[in-house]
């Protein structure tokens, strides 16, 4: 039974791609509007979790609950409608499309909900609105970020995977995103971070898994993920 606090439980998750196994044995849970930090090395299986989590690769053992339903092997159409939403690494918006057209694709609603819903992002994200009519593509990176959490909180996710969302952003657009997924926890949004920056996904997180070939090292609460810890387990990839 899922503890009713929960809001995903996953339970001995297993994932292989043929013979490789790339997630052994993963259980975690994430509770309502909480942030849990996914960290790991290189090849430790962060986006193979992200990926399993949104049903774009079926797991090959375990399970997957969202708010008590099941959707282990759903499909990722039906997860999304389910609440949870994948934000992969890369930009996720259409670049020759405007800032507003981009946010109107988002969603299926009818126009009057759809207005409300683009009245509501441009609330949360105001530099969104002084550039609604700018092309997505000439938006800065983080920006382009803050446009493709926009587009997912269209429709009201209770979950959001934010998978390497500052990679390759220069610093003051690390703290973009970083700013816009706090909004989004203002709204109610819970957060899994995959992030190679780990003092920062800590400081953002409560909780933090750390991931080592494809299992679980080490879970507990962020503010307990010390330097040594981090050290043992992600090496250099520590940077703040
Ligand atoms: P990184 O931080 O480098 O992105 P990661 O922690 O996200 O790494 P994954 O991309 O999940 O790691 O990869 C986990 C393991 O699965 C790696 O050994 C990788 O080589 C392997 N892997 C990933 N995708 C595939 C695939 N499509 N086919 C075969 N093996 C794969």
């Amino acid at each position: 039974m899922t503890a009713p606090s929960a809001l995903l439980t996953v339970r001995d998750l297993h994932v292989d791609y043929g013979v490789a196994q790339a997630l052994r044995a993963v259980s975690f849970e994430v509770s309502p509007n909480s942030a849990l930090a996914v960290l790991g090395p290189n090849g430790a299986g962060k986006s193979t979790l992200a990926r399993a989590l949104s049903g774009l690769i079926a797991p090959t053992g375990g399970n997957i609950e969202l708010d008590g339903r099941d959707l282990t092997g759903v499909a990722p159409e039906r997860i999304r409608r389910a609440g949870l939403i994948h934000l992969p690494e890369g930009r996720g918006v259409f670049p020759a499309l405007t800032v507003l057209e981009n946010l109107r694709m988002a969603t299926a609603r009818d126009r009057r909900a759809r207005a409300a819903a683009i009245e509501r992002a441009f609330d949360i994200f105001p530099v969104l609105r002084r550039r609604q009519r700018q092309a997505a593509g000439t938006l800065s990176g983080g920006e382009q970020q803050m446009l493709s959490l926009a587009r997912a909180l269209m429709v009201e996710p209770r979950l959001v995977i934010a998978d390497e969302m500052s990679l390759g952003l220069a610093p003051k657009m690390v703290d973009l995103v970083f700013e816009s997924l706090q909004r989004a926890r203002a709204e109610g949004v819970a957060v899994i971070m995959i992030e190679q920056f780990a003092s920062r996904a800590l400081a953002f997180a409560d909780r933090c898994l750390i991931l080592q070939r494809g299992q679980v090292a080490w879970a507990g609460e962020a503010d307990r993920a010390g330097d040594e810890l981090l050290h043992r387990y992600l090496g250099s990839a520590t940077a703040a």
